[in-house]
């Protein structure tokens, strides 16, 4: 039997993603996920291909898998802010019993572990850009502290396991993803001012906008989690997008890009909202030989086409 990789939250944006270039790659993949935030139709186009096999599997609850196992990739966690806020506790226990089972797991077979950590461990953070060796600004009880910690924890328990027991690990920072298969309703900024554009609404800006992120097309990041786990690296590593825009630039973009009229209003700002957010991803591009190639144009190009197939309509480009 050929070994394995198994992605753990493999029903999710990212995931989906990750299963699909492994499979077209002729790996072997299972897939665990508990659809707390992803679904079964994310996945439903690998169903057919032979090598690729779908568990309903929690993985806050000890997992066994029969066949060999060579790479883990663990991913199950709420992702989006809307997600966790809503699922508080979940998420901390994906980060911290989930987080365990699935490096549990990977010792039992040998496996490669690769996380899935976040950007958020930098917090609302004091330093620009942010390098790895930054130990970040995350108020550990105020409502994102669910997300933040466990992936701080999360962070802390594979690199004890890898001190205390040799595991091979590997830590991704990965910083706001984006592209198809994001659900509308997710609050994230991407999908949500994609929507509101494509309905006609006001694009939802928070405070005044002057907060930044750096967004990677999707592809670029699973790329990037791919380098991660075919190098030795433990990390942790940052693998996002360094071009910095502002959420007001990016609300702009996503009117450009789908030829909007819509007018973008101001509401208010979530609490512990961080202001900036830019990696340095000199490790990435050094230590893995990995870069971003998608221009922010083009993924939002390919991002809204996601967006209008789903509501049965043409890409912009063949838009009458
Ligand atoms: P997502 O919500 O689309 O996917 C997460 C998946 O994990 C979902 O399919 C969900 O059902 C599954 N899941 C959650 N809890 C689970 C559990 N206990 N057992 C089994 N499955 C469970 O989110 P995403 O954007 O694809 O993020 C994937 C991973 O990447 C997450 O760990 C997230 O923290 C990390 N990440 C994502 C981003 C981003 O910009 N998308 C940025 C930083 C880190
Ligand atoms: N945001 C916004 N309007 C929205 C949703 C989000 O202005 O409808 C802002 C949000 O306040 C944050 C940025 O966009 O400053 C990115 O938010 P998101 O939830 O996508 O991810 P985060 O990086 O905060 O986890």
């Amino acid at each position: 039997m050929a070994p394995t990789t198994l992605v753990t939250g493999g029903a999710g944006f990212i995931g989906s993603h990750l299963c699909e270039r492994l499979l077209d790659e002729g790996m072997d993949v299972v897939c665990a996920d508990n659809f707390a935030t992803g679904s079964a139709a994310n996945v439903a186009h690998l169903l057919d291909r032979g090598n690729f096999r779908l568990v309903e599997a929690d993985l806050t609850e000890p997992v066994d898998l029969d066949e060999p196992v060579d790479l883990v990739f663990h991913l199950a966690s709420a992702a989006s802010p809307r997600d966790y806020l809503r699922l508080p506790v979940e998420t901390l226990e994906a980060g911290s019993l989930g987080t365990r089972n699935a490096l549990r797991l990977a010792e039992e077979h040998g496996a490669r572990f690769v996380l899935a950590s976040t950007s958020e461990v930098y917090g609302d953070p004091l330093e620009y850009p942010q390098r790895e060796n930054y130990w970040g600004n995350v108020n550990p009880v105020g409502p994102r502290s669910v997300y933040d910690e466990a992936k701080r924890y999360a962070e802390s328990l594979t690199m004890a396991c890898h001190r205390a027991h040799g595991t091979n690990v590997g830590i991704a920072r990965i910083f706001n993803s984006y592209g198809p298969r994001l659900r509308p309703g997710d609050g994230r900024v991407i999908p949500t001012f994609i929507r509101q554009a494509l309905d006609g609404e006001p694009l939802t800006v928070a405070g005044d906008g002057r907060q930044t992120r750096s967004v990677c097309y999707v592809d670029d990041t699973v790329a990037g989690l791919l380098a991660l786990a075919r190098s030795d690296l433990t990390g942790p590593v940052n693998i996002g997008s360094d071009e910095e825009l502002s959420v007001l630039a990016l609300a702009e973009l996503v009117k450009e890009v789908t030829c909007s009229n819509s007018p973008i209003v101001f509401v208010d700002r979530p609490e512990d909202d961080p202001r900036f957010r830019r990696p340095d991803i000199t490790l990435a591009r050094t230590s893995l030989g990995w870069r971003p190639r998608v221009l922010l144009e083009e993924g939002l190009r390919r991002t809204v086409d996601y967006f209008r197939r789903e509501r049965g309509l043409p890409p912009m480009s063949e838009r009458v």
